[in-house]
């Protein structure tokens, strides 16, 4: 049995260096161990936090006890983590993750039809994909390395998510839990193909995709319901509907089936009434809402779980429209479109809130401006410019996000029987200032630097996170 003492560590560690986990050197604590004297926050509604606990964790990485100090004498065999002064959360969820960015800005020579199928062509030769797996590994470790512990992909170039999420669920590799999308279903010509789609033109085509996926091992579907922001050529173009009715149903059907949740890109009213009608378990980005289609929201019989729930995902738009294009490079045409959009998902998030929909948190990591290690900037913004309470941004970062990825039975919260997926921190997030509840002030900026990052009970201390020192100083600025 040790004692470790964060104080005495933090010293001997050194710091800026990119963290290579295959080498295992922050895993410097083993199960079974207890974390002592710490403020546990537990990711309610209403920001409970609870000073002076211990948390025991067993050697199968399961949280076995929770409680006051002074109730436990900590067994022997078990290491312990002094952690006073410290705060305690659950593991972040992303919902929206995509592996193939760091987040710089793609250059706009990119996006011309030739080179986009050029790039394609690489992306799905054998050498391309072996890249591109070493890419997403990366990703997925700084995203798990920033505190954040499951995630769902939601459009990737093939299957390398799904063979990273069976490494890193063996414990070969130290990595998130994940749901993982493999390719994203869209049109012929829709958003994200030729790069990460498979596409189809009929209801049967959109069937034989979604089977090839699962046969592939995919935990969950990702569609294209309308256009993007990234890649649409013309003003307006961003939200205009792609994909039927009738193919986005049958997609949901085959992949309610199997058990499996289905995503929908939708960017307009007519995109998120269509895909909403046929039954999609998430709405990403979203528009504004009408009475109809919160309906759906909170009741909807073809989703597979009766309800759809709405991931905003702010962060992927905010910077496009509020930092100068001279910074972000993007074109007038994506800066219009990303006004509109960015405009269009907020007051719907203000809508869903006030109508009770569920909202869960995805940042769209790897689009331009959404950093791997930046899932705190979604939470601050939510709160910030979405209206949302600060206890409830992560209620919904946590406990809601495990909830509609069908993962609370393991996740999303401190509580004995569920995996060990936590991140301890030296400052409160949910505590800005001294402010009163109605205008609550909060600092998610304390998770940019987590003082470990515990999943499955391996315990990643003071993790060290490649940072991108430019797009940071602009995201300050918003
Ligand atoms: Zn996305």
């Amino acid at each position: 049995m040790e004692t470790w003492s964060l104080f005495a560590l933090s010293a001997d560690l050194p710091l800026g260096e990119q963290c290579v986990l295959d080498e295992c050197e922050d895993i410097i604590m083993t199960e079974p161990f207890a974390i002592r004297h710490v403020s546990i926050v537990t990711g309610d509604e209403t920001g409970t936090v609870v000073p002076g606990q211990t948390v025991l964790v067993g050697e199968n990485g399961t949280i076995e006890w929770v409680g006051e100090d002074a109730d436990i004498a900590v067994p022997s065999g078990y290491n312990r983590l002094d952690a006073s002064g410290k705060y305690l959360t659950p593991g972040l969820i992303n919902a929206h993750v995509h592996v193939f960015g760091s987040g710089k800005p793609l250059s706009q020579a990119l996006l011309s039809p030739r080179a986009d199928a050029i790039t394609s062509a690489f992306l799905h030769s054998h050498v391309g994909s072996a890249y591109m797996k070493r890419l997403a590994r990366g990703f997925l470790q700084t995203e798990l390395l920033s505190g954040v512990t499951s995630l769902r992909t939601v459009g990737d170039t093939g299957y390398e998510t799904v063979e990273l999420a069976s490494e890193f669920d063996s414990g070969e590799s130290v990595g998130p839990r994940m749901l993982a999308s493999g390719p994203l279903m869209a049109v012929t010509g829709g958003h994200g193909s030729p790069k990460v789609t498979m596409t189809s033109d009929s209801p049967w085509e959109a069937r034989r995709n979604v089977r090839q996926s699962l046969r592939a091992g995919v935990t969950a579907i990702k569609i294209a319901a309308t256009a993007g922001v990234t890649d649409a050529r013309r003003l307006g173009e961003a939200g205009r509907p792609q994909m039927t009715l009738e193919e986005m149903a049958a997609i949901c059907d085959e992949a309610h089936s199997a058990g499996l949740i289905v995503a929908a890109h939708a960017q307009s009213r007519e995109g998120v009434m269509r895909a909403l009608r046929a039954g999609v378990d998430t709405i990403e980005h979203g528009s504004s809402l009408t009475d109809e289609m919160i309906e759906l929201f909170l009741h909807n019989p073809a989703s597979l779980r009766g309800y759809t729930a709405l991931i905003p995902t702010m962060i992927a738009a905010l910077p496009l429209v509020r930092l100068p294009q001279s910074v972000t490079g993007i074109t007038d045409i994506v800066h219009a479109n990303a006004a509109a959009v960015s405009a269009e998902m907020e007051s719907g998030l203000k809508t869903a809130l006030a109508a009770g929909v569920v909202v869960g948190v995805g940042t769209d990591a790897s689009c331009t401006y959404v950093t791997q290690y930046g899932t705190w900037r979604e939470l601050d913004v939510m709160h910030r410019f979405g209206g949302m309470g600060a206890a409830a941004v992560l209620h919904a970062a946590t406990q809601v996000n495990a909830q509609i990825l069908g993962l609370a039975d393991v996740t999303g919260s401190i509580t004995a029987g569920k995996s060990a997926d936590m991140v301890l921190l030296t400052k409160n997030p949910l505590d800005g200032s001294a402010a009163a509840e109605a205008d609550e002030s909060a600092n998610f900026r304390a998770f940019e630097q987590p003082e470990a990052v515990i999943v499955r009970g391996r315990v990643l201390l003071h993790p060290r996170i490649e940072r991108l020192a430019e797009i940071d100083a602009q995201l300050d600025t918003l």
